[in-house]
Protein backbone atom coordinates (compact mmCIF):
# COMPACT_ATOMS: atom_id res chain seq x y z
CA UNK A 1 0.00 0.00 0.00
CA UNK A 2 1.43 3.30 -0.84
CA UNK A 3 0.77 6.48 1.08
CA UNK A 4 -2.41 7.60 -1.03
CA UNK A 5 -3.75 4.42 -0.10
CA UNK A 6 -3.28 4.48 3.68
CA UNK A 7 -4.72 7.98 3.78
CA UNK A 8 -8.00 6.80 1.96
CA UNK A 9 -8.28 4.10 3.95
CA UNK A 10 -7.75 6.52 7.55
CA UNK A 11 -9.80 9.03 6.03
CA UNK A 12 -12.58 6.28 5.78
CA UNK A 13 -12.06 4.60 9.29
CA UNK A 14 -11.96 8.32 11.04
CA UNK A 15 -15.06 9.31 9.32
CA UNK A 16 -16.86 5.76 10.69
CA UNK A 17 -15.43 6.53 14.19
CA UNK A 18 -17.19 10.11 14.00
CA UNK A 19 -20.29 8.98 12.55
CA UNK A 20 -20.55 6.51 15.57
CA UNK A 21 -19.77 8.88 17.83
CA UNK A 22 -23.03 10.83 16.74
CA UNK A 23 -25.30 8.35 16.35
CA UNK A 24 -23.97 7.27 19.90
CA UNK A 25 -24.12 11.40 21.19
CA UNK A 26 -27.57 11.57 19.67
CA UNK A 27 -29.11 8.74 21.70
CA UNK A 28 -27.42 9.45 25.11
CA UNK A 29 -28.70 12.88 24.45
CA UNK A 30 -32.75 11.37 24.63
CA UNK A 31 -31.68 11.41 28.95
CA UNK A 32 -31.29 13.87 30.93
CA UNK A 33 -28.53 12.53 32.89
CA UNK A 34 -26.38 10.92 30.09
CA UNK A 35 -27.18 14.14 28.14
CA UNK A 36 -24.10 15.75 29.11
CA UNK A 37 -21.70 13.10 27.78
CA UNK A 38 -23.80 12.41 24.70
CA UNK A 39 -22.87 15.92 23.88
CA UNK A 40 -19.51 15.85 24.43
CA UNK A 41 -19.01 12.76 22.47
CA UNK A 42 -20.93 14.17 19.52
CA UNK A 43 -18.27 17.42 20.25
CA UNK A 44 -15.54 14.62 20.07
CA UNK A 45 -17.06 13.21 16.76
CA UNK A 46 -17.43 16.76 15.64
CA UNK A 47 -13.69 17.37 16.06
CA UNK A 48 -12.16 14.25 14.54
CA UNK A 49 -14.50 14.59 11.08
CA UNK A 50 -13.07 18.57 11.11
CA UNK A 51 -9.35 17.10 11.95
CA UNK A 52 -9.99 14.26 9.00
CA UNK A 53 -11.42 16.97 6.15
CA UNK A 54 -8.23 18.90 6.88
CA UNK A 55 -6.21 16.26 6.02
CA UNK A 56 -8.05 14.26 3.61
CA UNK A 57 -5.88 14.33 0.09
CA UNK A 58 -8.58 16.09 -2.19
CA UNK A 59 -9.06 18.79 0.63
CA UNK A 60 -4.64 18.82 1.47
CA UNK A 61 -4.24 19.57 -2.86
CA UNK A 62 -6.95 22.07 -3.18
CA UNK A 63 -5.67 23.87 -0.20
CA UNK A 64 -1.66 23.84 -1.03
CA UNK A 65 -2.13 24.44 -4.70
CA UNK A 66 -1.63 28.01 -6.26
CA UNK A 67 -3.25 30.41 -6.06
CA UNK A 68 -4.61 29.38 -2.31
CA UNK A 69 -0.93 29.13 -0.74
CA UNK A 70 -2.38 30.36 2.66
CA UNK A 71 -5.33 28.74 2.80
CA UNK A 72 -4.96 26.57 5.51
CA UNK A 73 -3.93 29.55 7.28
CA UNK A 74 -7.28 31.00 6.17
CA UNK A 75 -8.67 27.64 7.27
CA UNK A 76 -7.51 27.34 10.95
CA UNK A 77 -7.84 31.04 11.63
CA UNK A 78 -11.98 30.70 10.43
CA UNK A 79 -12.03 27.66 13.08
CA UNK A 80 -10.67 28.93 16.08
CA UNK A 81 -12.46 32.16 15.22
CA UNK A 82 -15.81 30.35 14.89
CA UNK A 83 -14.84 28.10 18.36
CA UNK A 84 -14.47 31.25 20.34
CA UNK A 85 -17.40 32.72 18.99
CA UNK A 86 -19.69 30.13 19.74
CA UNK A 87 -18.13 29.06 22.91
CA UNK A 88 -18.31 32.62 24.62
CA UNK A 89 -21.74 33.08 23.04
CA UNK A 90 -23.08 29.36 24.08
CA UNK A 91 -21.79 30.08 27.86
CA UNK A 92 -23.19 33.46 27.99
CA UNK A 93 -26.74 32.78 26.53
CA UNK A 94 -29.49 32.84 29.26
CA UNK A 95 -31.43 29.93 29.23
CA UNK A 96 -34.56 31.98 28.59
CA UNK A 97 -32.63 32.56 24.86
CA UNK A 98 -32.00 29.42 24.05
CA UNK A 99 -34.52 29.25 21.71
CA UNK A 100 -33.09 31.97 19.68
CA UNK A 101 -29.73 30.87 19.86
CA UNK A 102 -31.07 27.59 18.05
CA UNK A 103 -33.07 29.40 15.49
CA UNK A 104 -29.56 31.46 14.66
CA UNK A 105 -27.67 27.78 14.68
CA UNK A 106 -30.01 26.32 11.95
CA UNK A 107 -29.51 29.26 9.93
CA UNK A 108 -25.90 29.29 9.83
CA UNK A 109 -26.07 25.10 9.22
CA UNK A 110 -28.03 26.18 6.31
CA UNK A 111 -26.09 29.19 5.22
CA UNK A 112 -22.74 26.86 5.52
CA UNK A 113 -24.15 24.19 3.12
CA UNK A 114 -25.49 26.75 0.77
CA UNK A 115 -21.96 28.22 0.33
CA UNK A 116 -20.40 24.75 0.37
CA UNK A 117 -22.33 24.40 -2.50
CA UNK A 118 -21.38 27.55 -4.02
CA UNK A 119 -18.29 26.83 -3.88
CA UNK A 120 -18.34 23.62 -5.27
CA UNK A 121 -20.06 25.33 -8.26
CA UNK A 122 -17.49 27.47 -8.74
CA UNK A 123 -14.96 25.35 -8.52
CA UNK A 124 -15.24 21.83 -8.98
CA UNK A 125 -15.25 21.10 -13.18
CA UNK A 126 -15.98 17.45 -13.12
CA UNK A 127 -19.72 17.35 -11.43
CA UNK A 128 -22.08 14.62 -13.10
CA UNK A 129 -25.68 14.68 -13.10
CA UNK A 130 -26.37 13.12 -9.93
CA UNK A 131 -24.03 15.37 -7.86
CA UNK A 132 -24.94 18.26 -9.86
CA UNK A 133 -28.80 17.72 -8.88
CA UNK A 134 -27.68 17.20 -5.07
CA UNK A 135 -26.32 20.70 -5.34
CA UNK A 136 -28.92 22.43 -6.59
CA UNK A 137 -31.09 20.70 -3.94
CA UNK A 138 -28.36 21.87 -1.05
CA UNK A 139 -28.24 25.62 -2.16
CA UNK A 140 -32.51 25.20 -2.56
CA UNK A 141 -32.92 23.67 1.11
CA UNK A 142 -29.82 25.42 2.52
CA UNK A 143 -31.05 29.12 1.65
CA UNK A 144 -34.98 28.27 2.95
CA UNK A 145 -33.10 27.20 6.28
CA UNK A 146 -31.20 30.42 6.54
CA UNK A 147 -33.73 32.85 5.99
CA UNK A 148 -36.66 30.76 7.32
CA UNK A 149 -34.36 31.16 10.59
CA UNK A 150 -33.15 34.60 10.54
CA UNK A 151 -37.04 35.54 10.73
CA UNK A 152 -37.54 32.86 13.41
CA UNK A 153 -34.91 34.48 15.57
CA UNK A 154 -36.25 37.96 15.16
CA UNK A 155 -39.66 36.64 15.84
CA UNK A 156 -38.29 34.62 18.77
CA UNK A 157 -35.75 37.44 20.27
CA UNK A 158 -38.43 40.44 19.71
CA UNK A 159 -35.94 42.10 17.84
CA UNK A 160 -37.77 41.69 14.47
CA UNK A 161 -40.57 40.38 12.50
CA UNK A 162 -42.55 40.78 15.30
CA UNK A 163 -46.06 41.56 14.01
CA UNK A 164 -47.93 38.25 11.72
CA UNK A 165 -47.86 39.30 8.49
CA UNK A 166 -50.27 38.35 5.71
CA UNK A 167 -48.95 38.76 2.61
CA UNK A 168 -51.93 38.64 -0.23
CA UNK A 169 -52.17 35.04 -2.15
CA UNK A 170 -49.46 33.45 -0.42
CA UNK A 171 -49.49 29.79 -0.91
CA UNK A 172 -49.49 31.41 -4.60
CA UNK A 173 -46.27 33.18 -4.38
CA UNK A 174 -44.87 30.22 -2.18
CA UNK A 175 -45.62 27.60 -4.61
CA UNK A 176 -44.62 30.05 -7.61
CA UNK A 177 -41.06 30.32 -5.56
CA UNK A 178 -40.50 26.78 -5.49
CA UNK A 179 -41.17 26.22 -9.11
CA UNK A 180 -38.81 28.98 -10.49
CA UNK A 181 -36.71 27.94 -7.76
CA UNK A 182 -36.53 24.15 -8.84
CA UNK A 183 -36.13 24.94 -12.43
CA UNK A 184 -33.41 26.63 -11.70
CA UNK A 185 -31.85 23.26 -10.49
CA UNK A 186 -33.32 21.35 -13.63
CA UNK A 187 -31.20 24.27 -15.40
CA UNK A 188 -28.26 23.54 -13.85
CA UNK A 189 -28.68 19.75 -14.03
CA UNK A 190 -28.86 20.22 -17.84
CA UNK A 191 -26.14 22.30 -18.54
CA UNK A 192 -23.77 19.43 -16.86
CA UNK A 193 -25.58 16.84 -18.69
CA UNK A 194 -24.25 19.00 -21.74
CA UNK A 195 -28.01 20.18 -23.32
CA UNK A 196 -27.87 24.19 -22.17
CA UNK A 197 -24.95 25.71 -22.12
CA UNK A 198 -22.56 27.29 -19.10
CA UNK A 199 -24.60 30.71 -18.75
CA UNK A 200 -27.86 29.01 -18.39
CA UNK A 201 -25.95 26.75 -15.47
CA UNK A 202 -25.16 30.32 -14.29
CA UNK A 203 -28.44 31.55 -14.46
CA UNK A 204 -30.25 28.17 -12.86
CA UNK A 205 -27.66 28.27 -9.94
CA UNK A 206 -28.35 32.14 -9.50
CA UNK A 207 -32.19 31.66 -9.56
CA UNK A 208 -32.57 28.82 -7.15
CA UNK A 209 -29.94 30.82 -4.89
CA UNK A 210 -32.36 33.59 -5.23
CA UNK A 211 -35.97 32.18 -4.98
CA UNK A 212 -35.29 30.30 -2.49
CA UNK A 213 -33.79 32.32 -0.20
CA UNK A 214 -37.18 34.38 -0.55
CA UNK A 215 -39.37 31.51 -0.04
CA UNK A 216 -37.69 31.13 3.62
CA UNK A 217 -38.48 34.63 4.13
CA UNK A 218 -42.10 34.51 2.88
CA UNK A 219 -42.99 30.61 4.45
CA UNK A 220 -41.77 32.27 8.05
CA UNK A 221 -43.04 35.68 8.22
CA UNK A 222 -46.86 34.15 8.01
CA UNK A 223 -45.83 32.06 10.77
CA UNK A 224 -48.00 32.83 14.11
CA UNK A 225 -45.71 33.43 17.24
CA UNK A 226 -47.78 30.53 18.44
CA UNK A 227 -47.19 27.84 15.82
CA UNK A 228 -43.11 29.36 16.06
CA UNK A 229 -42.63 25.69 17.70
CA UNK A 230 -43.14 23.57 15.09
CA UNK A 231 -41.54 25.97 12.17
CA UNK A 232 -38.17 26.39 14.74
CA UNK A 233 -38.17 21.87 13.95
CA UNK A 234 -39.13 22.20 10.78
CA UNK A 235 -36.32 25.09 10.03
CA UNK A 236 -33.95 22.02 11.98
CA UNK A 237 -34.70 19.45 9.70
CA UNK A 238 -33.69 21.49 6.79
CA UNK A 239 -31.08 22.67 8.37
CA UNK A 240 -29.92 18.47 8.76
CA UNK A 241 -31.16 17.61 5.23
CA UNK A 242 -29.12 20.54 3.27
CA UNK A 243 -25.99 19.25 5.22
CA UNK A 244 -26.54 15.64 3.59
CA UNK A 245 -27.80 16.57 0.15
CA UNK A 246 -24.28 18.87 0.47
CA UNK A 247 -22.36 15.82 1.60
CA UNK A 248 -23.80 13.69 -1.32
CA UNK A 249 -22.82 16.98 -3.99
CA UNK A 250 -19.20 16.83 -2.45
CA UNK A 251 -19.31 12.92 -1.58
CA UNK A 252 -18.23 13.20 2.06
CA UNK A 253 -19.59 10.68 4.03
CA UNK A 254 -19.19 12.07 7.13
CA UNK A 255 -21.52 15.38 6.16
CA UNK A 256 -24.25 12.69 4.90
CA UNK A 257 -24.76 10.86 8.17
CA UNK A 258 -24.26 13.77 10.60
CA UNK A 259 -26.57 15.70 7.62
CA UNK A 260 -29.42 13.15 8.04
CA UNK A 261 -29.31 12.31 11.65
CA UNK A 262 -29.73 16.29 12.11
CA UNK A 263 -32.45 15.84 9.36
CA UNK A 264 -34.37 12.99 10.52
CA UNK A 265 -34.31 13.70 13.90
CA UNK A 266 -35.25 17.42 13.13
CA UNK A 267 -38.32 15.56 11.38
CA UNK A 268 -39.29 13.55 14.07
CA UNK A 269 -39.75 16.57 16.47
CA UNK A 270 -41.75 18.37 14.11
CA UNK A 271 -44.37 15.37 13.87
CA UNK A 272 -44.21 15.49 17.69
CA UNK A 273 -44.37 19.14 17.51
CA UNK A 274 -47.53 18.89 15.50
CA UNK A 275 -49.38 16.63 17.65
CA UNK A 276 -48.59 18.27 20.39
CA UNK A 277 -50.04 21.53 18.94
CA UNK A 278 -52.89 19.89 17.03
CA UNK A 279 -51.64 21.34 13.73
CA UNK A 280 -50.65 19.44 10.67
CA UNK A 281 -47.95 20.49 8.47
CA UNK A 282 -49.73 21.27 5.79
CA UNK A 283 -52.10 23.42 7.97
CA UNK A 284 -49.44 25.26 9.28
CA UNK A 285 -47.90 26.14 5.75
CA UNK A 286 -50.55 26.64 4.18
CA UNK A 287 -53.94 27.73 5.88
CA UNK A 288 -55.02 31.37 5.64
CA UNK A 289 -51.93 33.65 6.92
CA UNK A 290 -53.48 35.47 9.97
CA UNK A 291 -56.95 34.60 11.57
CA UNK A 292 -58.82 37.71 12.84
CA UNK A 293 -58.09 38.69 16.44
CA UNK A 294 -61.27 38.44 18.59
CA UNK A 295 -63.10 42.11 18.70
CA UNK A 296 -66.13 41.00 20.12
CA UNK A 297 -68.07 43.20 22.69
CA UNK A 298 -67.08 42.39 26.48
CA UNK A 299 -63.35 42.89 25.55
CA UNK A 300 -62.65 45.72 27.93
CA UNK A 301 -63.99 44.05 30.59
CA UNK A 302 -60.85 44.50 33.25
CA UNK A 303 -59.56 41.41 35.29
CA UNK A 304 -60.02 41.73 39.03
CA UNK A 305 -56.35 41.61 40.75
CA UNK A 306 -55.82 40.21 44.35
CA UNK A 307 -53.06 41.06 47.20
CA UNK A 308 -50.76 38.38 48.25
CA UNK A 309 -52.66 38.23 51.41
CA UNK A 310 -55.96 37.40 50.18
CA UNK A 311 -54.36 34.70 48.22
CA UNK A 312 -52.62 33.41 50.97
CA UNK A 313 -56.33 32.76 53.27
CA UNK A 314 -57.62 31.21 49.56
CA UNK A 315 -54.71 28.44 49.32
CA UNK A 316 -54.47 27.87 52.96
CA UNK A 317 -57.75 26.63 52.59
CA UNK A 318 -57.29 24.95 49.47
CA UNK A 319 -57.01 21.03 49.47
CA UNK A 320 -56.30 20.50 45.97
CA UNK A 321 -54.05 23.16 43.52
CA UNK A 322 -52.36 22.85 40.31
CA UNK A 323 -49.02 24.73 39.47
CA UNK A 324 -49.16 25.43 35.33
CA UNK A 325 -45.55 27.00 34.56
CA UNK A 326 -44.68 29.07 31.64
CA UNK A 327 -42.68 31.16 29.91
CA UNK A 328 -42.52 33.68 32.95
CA UNK A 329 -41.45 31.40 35.84
CA UNK A 330 -38.24 31.40 33.67
CA UNK A 331 -37.75 34.68 33.12
CA UNK A 332 -38.21 35.16 37.01
CA UNK A 333 -36.37 31.98 37.42
CA UNK A 334 -38.90 30.80 40.32
CA UNK A 335 -39.07 27.59 39.67
CA UNK A 336 -37.20 27.01 43.18
CA UNK A 337 -39.53 29.28 44.89
CA UNK A 338 -42.56 27.25 43.18
CA UNK A 339 -40.95 24.35 44.88
CA UNK A 340 -40.72 25.46 48.53
CA UNK A 341 -44.77 26.71 47.83
CA UNK A 342 -45.39 23.65 46.77
CA UNK A 343 -43.74 22.02 50.00
CA UNK A 344 -45.75 24.52 52.31
CA UNK A 345 -49.01 23.51 50.02
CA UNK A 346 -48.75 19.55 50.89
CA UNK A 347 -47.47 20.67 55.11
CA UNK A 348 -50.55 21.83 54.89
CA UNK A 349 -52.40 19.32 53.61
CA UNK A 350 -53.21 20.25 49.78
CA UNK A 351 -52.57 17.56 47.03
CA UNK A 352 -50.45 19.57 44.66
CA UNK A 353 -49.80 18.68 41.18
CA UNK A 354 -47.76 20.09 37.85
CA UNK A 355 -49.62 20.52 34.69
CA UNK A 356 -47.01 20.49 32.17
CA UNK A 357 -47.94 21.87 28.32
CA UNK A 358 -45.30 20.23 25.79
CA UNK A 359 -44.63 24.09 23.91
CA UNK A 360 -44.63 25.85 27.58
CA UNK A 361 -41.71 28.06 28.11
CA UNK A 362 -39.21 28.54 25.13
CA UNK A 363 -38.15 25.05 24.18
CA UNK A 364 -39.20 21.28 24.58
CA UNK A 365 -38.75 20.21 27.71
CA UNK A 366 -37.88 23.83 29.01
CA UNK A 367 -40.54 23.29 32.19
CA UNK A 368 -39.56 19.69 33.16
CA UNK A 369 -36.22 20.89 33.05
CA UNK A 370 -36.46 24.12 35.49
CA UNK A 371 -38.70 21.96 37.56
CA UNK A 372 -36.48 18.96 37.96
CA UNK A 373 -33.19 21.29 38.85
CA UNK A 374 -35.67 22.47 41.83
CA UNK A 375 -36.09 18.71 42.85
CA UNK A 376 -39.87 18.69 41.78
CA UNK A 377 -40.27 15.29 41.93
CA UNK A 378 -41.10 13.53 38.39
CA UNK A 379 -44.43 11.89 39.39
CA UNK A 380 -45.68 15.37 40.23
CA UNK A 381 -45.40 16.46 36.52
CA UNK A 382 -48.72 15.21 34.69
CA UNK A 383 -49.35 16.17 30.94
CA UNK A 384 -52.76 17.95 29.38
CA UNK A 385 -54.37 14.70 28.98
CA UNK A 386 -53.76 13.83 32.59
CA UNK A 387 -54.43 17.22 34.33
CA UNK A 388 -57.38 18.74 32.50
CA UNK A 389 -60.03 15.99 33.58
CA UNK A 390 -59.09 16.64 37.19
CA UNK A 391 -59.55 20.62 36.41
CA UNK A 392 -63.15 21.21 37.19
CA UNK A 393 -62.38 19.43 40.87
CA UNK A 394 -59.17 21.58 41.22
CA UNK A 395 -59.53 24.60 44.11
CA UNK A 396 -57.07 26.51 42.98
CA UNK A 397 -55.14 26.78 39.50
CA UNK A 398 -51.97 28.71 40.01
CA UNK A 399 -50.66 29.69 36.58
CA UNK A 400 -46.87 31.11 37.06
CA UNK A 401 -45.91 33.12 33.89
CA UNK A 402 -47.94 31.30 31.38
CA UNK A 403 -50.41 32.59 29.06
CA UNK A 404 -50.80 31.21 25.32
CA UNK A 405 -50.82 28.01 26.90
CA UNK A 406 -54.01 28.61 29.60
CA UNK A 407 -55.67 30.53 26.26
CA UNK A 408 -59.32 29.59 25.96
CA UNK A 409 -59.23 31.28 23.05
CA UNK A 410 -57.65 27.84 21.45
CA UNK A 411 -61.08 26.34 22.28
CA UNK A 412 -63.75 28.11 22.31
CA UNK A 413 -62.83 30.99 19.67
CA UNK A 414 -62.80 29.71 16.12
CA UNK A 415 -61.20 32.86 15.07
CA UNK A 416 -58.00 33.09 16.93
CA UNK A 417 -55.07 32.07 15.61
CA UNK A 418 -54.91 29.51 18.56
CA UNK A 419 -58.14 28.05 17.52
CA UNK A 420 -57.55 24.10 18.09
CA UNK A 421 -54.01 24.50 20.01
CA UNK A 422 -54.66 22.07 23.28
CA UNK A 423 -53.85 24.04 26.44
CA UNK A 424 -54.16 23.33 30.07
CA UNK A 425 -57.73 23.84 30.86
CA UNK A 426 -56.87 26.35 33.96
CA UNK A 427 -60.01 28.08 33.37
CA UNK A 428 -61.89 25.11 34.45
CA UNK A 429 -60.41 25.43 38.28
CA UNK A 430 -62.67 26.85 40.66
CA UNK A 431 -59.86 29.38 41.41
CA UNK A 432 -57.07 30.46 39.27
CA UNK A 433 -54.56 32.62 40.36
CA UNK A 434 -52.56 34.95 37.21
CA UNK A 435 -48.99 35.41 38.58
CA UNK A 436 -47.73 37.92 35.61
CA UNK A 437 -46.32 41.60 35.62
CA UNK A 438 -48.70 43.16 33.71
CA UNK A 439 -51.93 42.36 31.82
CA UNK A 440 -49.98 42.21 28.26
CA UNK A 441 -50.27 39.02 25.63
CA UNK A 442 -48.23 35.80 25.28
CA UNK A 443 -45.54 34.99 23.01
CA UNK A 444 -48.46 34.61 20.11
CA UNK A 445 -49.88 38.24 20.94
CA UNK A 446 -53.25 36.90 21.82
CA UNK A 447 -55.36 38.56 24.15
CA UNK A 448 -55.79 35.81 26.45
CA UNK A 449 -60.00 35.89 28.15
CA UNK A 450 -58.96 34.07 31.16
CA UNK A 451 -57.61 37.10 32.96
CA UNK A 452 -60.77 38.30 32.97
CA UNK A 453 -63.50 35.86 33.97
CA UNK A 454 -65.49 35.44 37.44
CA UNK A 455 -63.04 32.77 38.78
CA UNK A 456 -59.52 34.38 37.55
CA UNK A 457 -57.65 36.72 39.61
CA UNK A 458 -54.43 38.44 38.70
CA UNK A 459 -51.68 38.91 41.02
CA UNK A 460 -49.11 41.16 39.64
CA UNK A 461 -45.64 41.62 40.09
CA UNK A 462 -42.53 39.44 39.37
CA UNK A 463 -43.06 35.65 39.22
CA UNK A 464 -40.69 34.84 42.02
CA UNK A 465 -41.37 37.43 44.12
CA UNK A 466 -45.08 36.73 44.47
CA UNK A 467 -44.15 33.07 45.03
CA UNK A 468 -41.79 33.96 47.57
CA UNK A 469 -43.85 36.05 49.59
CA UNK A 470 -46.84 33.44 49.39
CA UNK A 471 -44.00 31.35 50.80
CA UNK A 472 -43.60 33.74 53.58
CA UNK A 473 -47.43 33.92 54.42
CA UNK A 474 -47.31 30.46 55.23
CA UNK A 475 -44.14 30.65 57.25
CA UNK A 476 -45.89 33.55 59.37
CA UNK A 477 -48.78 31.87 59.91
P1 LIG B 1 -46.17 33.00 26.94
O1 LIG B 1 -44.97 33.49 26.22
O2 LIG B 1 -47.41 32.83 26.19
O3 LIG B 1 -46.45 33.95 28.18
C1 LIG B 1 -45.47 34.18 29.15
C2 LIG B 1 -46.01 35.19 30.13
O4 LIG B 1 -45.05 35.28 31.15
C3 LIG B 1 -46.15 36.56 29.53
O5 LIG B 1 -47.49 36.85 29.26
C4 LIG B 1 -45.52 37.50 30.57
O6 LIG B 1 -46.49 38.44 31.01
C5 LIG B 1 -45.19 36.56 31.71
N1 LIG B 1 -43.90 36.90 32.33
C6 LIG B 1 -42.74 37.24 31.74
N2 LIG B 1 -41.81 37.50 32.66
C7 LIG B 1 -42.39 37.31 33.86
C8 LIG B 1 -41.93 37.42 35.19
N3 LIG B 1 -40.67 37.78 35.48
N4 LIG B 1 -42.78 37.14 36.18
C9 LIG B 1 -44.06 36.80 35.92
N5 LIG B 1 -44.55 36.68 34.68
C10 LIG B 1 -43.71 36.93 33.65
O7 LIG B 1 -45.70 31.64 27.64
P2 LIG B 1 -46.34 30.18 27.64
O8 LIG B 1 -45.32 29.35 28.33
O9 LIG B 1 -47.73 30.21 28.14
O10 LIG B 1 -46.42 29.77 26.12
C11 LIG B 1 -45.27 29.52 25.34
C12 LIG B 1 -45.38 30.22 24.02
O11 LIG B 1 -44.10 30.20 23.38
C13 LIG B 1 -46.36 29.54 23.10
O12 LIG B 1 -46.99 30.47 22.26
C14 LIG B 1 -45.42 28.65 22.27
O13 LIG B 1 -45.98 28.29 21.04
C15 LIG B 1 -44.23 29.56 22.12
N6 LIG B 1 -42.98 28.87 21.82
C16 LIG B 1 -42.67 27.73 22.49
C17 LIG B 1 -41.53 27.04 22.17
C18 LIG B 1 -41.24 25.72 22.82
O14 LIG B 1 -40.57 24.89 22.23
N7 LIG B 1 -41.74 25.50 24.02
C19 LIG B 1 -40.56 27.56 21.17
C20 LIG B 1 -40.99 28.80 20.57
C21 LIG B 1 -42.14 29.41 20.90
P3 LIG B 1 -46.03 39.84 31.62
O15 LIG B 1 -45.13 40.46 30.61
O16 LIG B 1 -47.30 40.59 31.84
O17 LIG B 1 -45.33 39.54 32.89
Amino acid sequence: MNWAEISVVLTTVLYMVSSVLFIRGIKLLGKADTARRGNLMSSVGMLIAVVTVLLEKKVTDTLTAAPMKNAYIWAIAAIALGSIIGSVWAKKVEMTGMPQLVALFNGFGGLSSLLVALTQYMTDPDVNVFSSVALGLTIAIGAIAFTGSIVAWGKLSGKAFKKNVSIPGKNGVNALLAIVGLAGVGMYALQIAGILDKQMGMIGIITVTAAFLILGFTMVICIGGGDMPVIISLLNAFSGLAAAFAGLSISNSVLVVSGCLVGTSGLILTLIMCKAMNRTLYNLLFAAAVAKKKGAAGEAKEPRSMSVEDAYLILEAASSVVFIPGYGMAVAQAQHAVKELCDKLEENGAEVSFAIHPVAGRMPGHMNVLLAEANVPYEQLKTADEMNPQMPNTDVAIVIGANDVVNPSAVNDETSPLYGMPIINAYEARTVFVLKRGKGAGFSGVENPLFTNDNTVMIYGDAKNTVSALVSEFDDA
